[in-house]
């Protein structure tokens, strides 16, 4: 006779491991029990030795397919000659530290064919789900995951779900969520004064998007507004409602083969479409798939997601055809999650209101995803939120850092774990501030940490570094500002697990640098705890600082006045405005100088006649690289290097023979070379440091590396070379991404 105890660490709760372990010790005839504890899962297993080795080695091996363990410590305990048989035990308290539970997983298979099965007791009911799928991180409160600290709580299990509930042999049996037509929430329709609809909620919903009407739809992490993708009409309502004249919005589609009919799909965008996270997939569109224009606007590429919930598995059956699916808010207000603020912020958008009595216990947006060099999430939130990651490093003490203002998401770090929260969104005003500290309040709630050390961004007006260093300030903590692109390198080399001296590539939009100028074109070498800038992409004026990033054509001026062709031409500027400009850059008046990667795209972008002007970030450089993607061509333009120290990167080369290779070559194959020519900087300034530092891995960081074209050709061109290259793919290269390095940073002592 034996006794072992276990400890599971890792996404243990939630995901129907109780039930599991439960089934496990039966058919292994060993006693003992199962429970949720402060750490993870709890398992005391009695019997046979051989039985008690079998079950350990099973249990090491076998899982629920929602279960991600992350350790698992086996110990011997006293045998108790009274336990005879196995049972799930009540869950422990213990202070409320319950790290492990698991993101919201899309409906299962399952659970679907019960919704669609006119025999099953849950036919078309809205809020089925089970042991393997269903709502967690949105609906729980607190930690350990059980119904009494979830927004379930209100609704008393029915007799018959009580049976499934008890029973063993039940695919629901310790369901948290369990609920049916006779005791779970219920889905209602209401009228923009939030005045209950009478009759099918769905059906009404259906005969509205038919119109050409906007639908809120109220979901797992905040409220999506719907429309008619194959609608002008709505999709222009849509717009003006919500103040967004340009960003693409994500389709949402009935399954997988109407994905099909819109986008060609390779296997890995097939498995990121069906995966339980059920991101939204950038994609490429067919020609004349049925999607009005004005879901893409322009953009090479389509968001498109599978449902996740049964509410859109049964609107998306009945309504037959492609659904815009957007975030609830304005412009770039955080998403409305709660009912009354729905009505209030989206009445005069929506046309009715899908609700229901279920509250939402944490905002979470949708994630976005894309396969470039394999999956890669360029928006961490919904269906990965709060799923912890390893760090290299350990945090001496638990860690919050801030991440940046633009793409806001927070992390926390305790001892080698990260905890990335959800995507806030830009954080510009009261409003955002305030969901911002909520939904870290709510990570540090169901974590059971709140660090008095606080990682921020070096921005001195960065709004979250403000709030982070007044935090510090109020509770007696400690404030760690890292610099932006450190923190984006750091980032990459923590997803991968790297802690060694390493060539961090940082290309960017825009970030702080210590010498008063805007960093974006960095080359960074160090480790975690510490960088220098060893080589940048050659600095030039940035004519009206904001205003060159909502006009790249200002870009573009400055860079054809920085290669010594002032008076070359630019599609679709005034030419009085160009004298203007012409004259900040040449005086240096209201024009910072900026190394940055993102506006030598937007210059380009420019200069090849894609955009004067930009409506969101980065979309004249999104656009030149679906045009670059549109032809194959290995040709590279000229650049130097500049010895010294930093290495600056001239562009000016790179400018002149783009000038002159326009009218020949076309603004295509001119924007394949340009991102070609990017691929072999990056590759000639690594070799340089190579040289003198010895360092051969390169980590890619920074939102320039969603850049697919760019990414692939650098990457190339690096492994050609001989470097072990490293990226993003768990973790957004982007600004989404900073949180987790400005953790690494503070872990590895850096920065202070
Ligand atoms: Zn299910
Ligand atoms: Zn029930
Ligand atoms: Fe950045």
């Amino acid at each position: 006779m034996q006794r072992r105890r276990l400890v599971l660490e890792g996404i243990v709760q939630g995901v129907g491991f109780r039930p599991f372990v439960h089934g496990l010790a039966r058919e292994m005839g060993v006693s003992g029990f199962v429970k949720n504890g402060a750490r993870g899962l709890l398992v005391e297993v009695q019997g046979a030795s051989v039985a008690v080795d079998d079950f350990v080695a099973r249990l090491r091996l076998e899982r629920p397919p929602l279960a991600r363990v992350e350790s698992i410590v086996v110990s011997d305990a006293p045998a108790d000659s009274e336990d005879r048989s196995f049972r799930i035990a009540a869950s422990e308290d213990g202070g409320d530290r319950g790290v492990s539970i698991a993101p919201d997983a899309a409906t299962c298979d399952a659970c679907l064919r019960e919704l669609e099965d006119p025999e099953d007791r849950r036919h078309g009911y809205a809020f089925i789900s089970c042991a393997g799928c269903g709502p967690r991180f949105t609906i729980a409160r607190g930690a350990p995951f059980d119904r009494a600290r979830t927004t379930m709580a209100p609704f008393e299990m029915c007799g018959a779900c009580r049976d499934e509930y008890e029973d063993p042999r039940d695919r629901r049996f310790h369901a948290q969520t369990i609920a049916c037509g006779a005791c779970g929430p219920t889905l209602f329709a209401a009228d923009a004064a939030g005045r209950r609809i009478g009759g099918d909620p769905i059906a009404a919903a259906v005969s509205m998007l038919r119109e050409g009407a906007v639908v809120a739809v109220k979901g797992l992490g905040g409220f999506h507004l719907a429309c008619d993708a194959s609608s002008e009409s709505a999709l222009k309502a849509l717009r003006l409602g919500k103040a967004r004249a340009a960003k693409p919005f994500a389709v949402m589609v009935r399954d997988m083969s109407e994905a099909e009919g819109l986008c060609a799909l390779s296997a890995d965008e097939r498995d990121l479409l069906s995966s339980p996270a059920r991101p939204i997939v950038l994609l490429d569109p067919r020609p004349g798939a049925p999607v009005a224009c004005g879901v893409a606007n322009g953009a090479p590429s389509l968001g498109v997601m599978l449902p996740y919930t049964p509410v859109h598995h049964l609107l998306l059956a009945r309504a037959a055809r492609p659904l815009v699916m957007t975030s609830g808010n304005r412009s770039d207000e955080p998403i409305a999650c709660d009912d009354l603020d729905a009505l209030d912020r989206l009445g005069r958008i929506a046309g009715l209101f899908l609700l229901h009595d279920r509250a939402i216990a944490a905002r979470c947006d949708d994630s976005v995803a894309r396969v470039a060099m394999g999956p890669t999430l360029l928006r961490r939130s919904r269906g990965s939120c709060p799923a912890g990651l390893p760090l290299p490093v350990v945090c001496a003490e638990p860690v919050l850092a801030a991440g940046g203002a633009l793409r806001s998401a927070f992390a926390l770090g305790e001892g080698r774990r990260a905890l990335p929260g959800p995507h806030v969104g830009t954080i510009d005003g009261p409003l955002a501030l305030a969901a911002f500290g909520d939904a870290v309040a709510a990570h540090e709630r169901l974590s059971g940490l709140h660090p008095r050390v606080l990682a921020h961004d070096l921005h001195p007006d960065d709004p979250c570094a403000a709030w982070a260093r007044s935090r510090a300030e109020l509770e007696g903590g400690r404030a760690i500002a890292v610099q932006h692109h450190h923190a984006h390198v750091a980032s990459c080399m923590a997803e991968n697990g790297l802690d060694e001296p390493c060539i961090g590539v940082a290309f960017d939009g825009t970030g702080y640098g210590p010498d008063g100028t805007v960093w974006g074109g960095e080359f960074l070498v160090g480790g975690l705890a510490s960088v220098r800038r060893a080589a940048h992409l050659g600095t030039v004026a940035m004519p009206g600082g904001d205003a060159a990033v909502r006009e790249p054509w200002r870009m573009a001026l400055s860079h054809l006045v920085a290669a010594g062709l002032p008076d070359a031409p630019i599609p679709c500027v005034d030419p009085d405005a160009r004298r203007i400009v012409a004259r900040m850059i040449e005086r240096r008046v209201n024009a910072p100088g900026t190394s940055s990667a993102g506006r030598l795209f937007d210059a380009v972008a420019a200069l090849a006649g894609v955009r004067a002007r930009v409506a969101y970030e980065a979309q004249a450089a999104i656009e030149l690289e679906g045009l670059g993607a549109s032809v194959t061509d290995d040709a590279v333009y000229d650049f130097e290097l500049a010895a010294g120290d930093p290495i600056v990167a001239d562009v000016g080369p790179l400018v002149r023979s783009l000038v002159a290779d326009l009218p020949r070559a076309g603004a295509a194959r001119a924007a394949r070379r340009f991102h070609n020519t990017i691929a072999a900087i990056v590759g000639a300034v690594c070799a340089r440091l190579r040289e003198t530092t010895g360092i051969d891995a390169v980590a890619l960081s920074g939102g320039v590396f969603g850049n697919r074209l760019l990414l692939e050709g650098a990457s190339a061109t690096l492994s050609l070379g001989g470097f072990r290259v490293f990226r993003h793919r768990l973790v957004p290269p982007g600004d989404g991404g900073l949180a987790l390095g400005q953790l690494a940073v503070a872990a590895a002592g850096g920065a202070r």
